[in-house]
Parts: C-alpha cells; structure tokens; sequence
C-alpha cells in the first residue's frame, strides 16, 4: 500500500466532474489498490473522508471510516467504500457544524449541511448498498460527495468569518463551545 499525494485547491482535479465507474472497474486489480492506497492516505492525515479527486483520480469513488474515539460522531461507522454514490435528502433539515479538508490543509470552518439523507452506492465489489444517516456521518457523505461534483467546503460556507486555522479552532473557538 502507498500512500498518496492530497491535491490542494487550485488543481483542476478538484474543481472537475469526477467520471462514473464502469462495472469492468470493480474487477481491476488497481482500482482495488487505489482503494487501498486512499484508506491508507486518509489514516496518514488523519482524516474521516477522502475522495478520489483528491488523490488526482477523478473518478466516483470515496472511502470514509468514522473512529469510535471521534468526538464529532455519535457512533463508529467501520471503513466503507462509495463507489458512484448518490445522496437523495430526508426533510429539509439543515445543521451548522465544522468542517474541514485534507484538500484545504489547516483550515476550519462552519457549514452548513442536510440533516439527514439517503445514501445509494455501490461498494468495492460492485454491490449496490442502501443507508440512511444523520448528524456528523451524513455530513461527512455529503462533504465526499461534493468533491465528486468539483465542490468544497468552503463553497458552502455562510459566514466566512467562522474561518480558522487548527491551532487558532483548538486554542479559541473549540474551548468556548465547551
Ligand atoms: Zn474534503
């Protein structure tokens, strides 16, 4: 497994339609490694998500693993690929919460998202999968989902002072929501 080099924003990848899978691609021994190798980013970053065009693939492809120890979720959600995934909103429940991108490395800022959504997808057999989710993990699948679009974060953001870097979120702005 390798670990792979995280676009940063202003490469076109990140900005660009990401290409549907084919059902051929479920069966290339490099579209299973290239899985490998995101899971393997994602865990060098320390990150809950990383989509395909962040890794220069713009294919339909995401991984996310929520950890048991992230305070942002309120449960584990185990390693699981997306593969030509599709969110459909449940209600137009909207919530506001941090966000942040290993694409847009050091930043946070506040966003806000759909409450609750259906998720569609196909998992790294091919196999088409169905889920409902709520809170942080549906934010989680939208935030993925909106770097297949050629969208980030900070496209959505409202009020582009809750703009914070790391240090400056963990310093002053996390230890006042405590
Ligand atoms: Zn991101």
């Amino acid at each position: 497994m390798s670990i792979l080099k995280v676009a940063r924003i202003a490469h076109p990848v990140l900005r660009s339609s990401a290409k549907p899978l084919p059902k051929e691609a479920f069966r290339d021994r490099l579209f299973q490694k290239l899985i490998d190798d995101m899971r393997e980013t994602m865990y060098e970053y320390e990150g809950v998500g990383l989509a395909a065009p962040q890794v220069h693939e713009g294919l339909r492809l995401a991984v996310i693993e929520l950890p048991a120890k992230d305070e942002r979720s309120e449960a584990e959600v185990p390693f699981m690929v997306l593969v030509n995934p599709v969110v459909t909103p449940l209600g137009d429940e909207q919530e506001d919460g941090w966000e942040g991108c290993l694409s847009i490395p050091d930043l946070r800022g506040m966003v806000p998202r759909l409450k609750r959504l259906k998720l569609d997808a196909l998992d790294r057999d091919g196999k088409p999968f169905s889920l409902e989710a709520v809170d942080f993990f549906a934010r989680v699948i939208q935030h993925e989902c909106d770097h297949l679009d050629g969208n980030v974060y900070v496209d959505l953001m409202k009020d582009m002072r809750t703009l914070t870097f790391i240090k400056e979120f963990e310093d002053h702005v996390h230890r006042d929501e405590e």
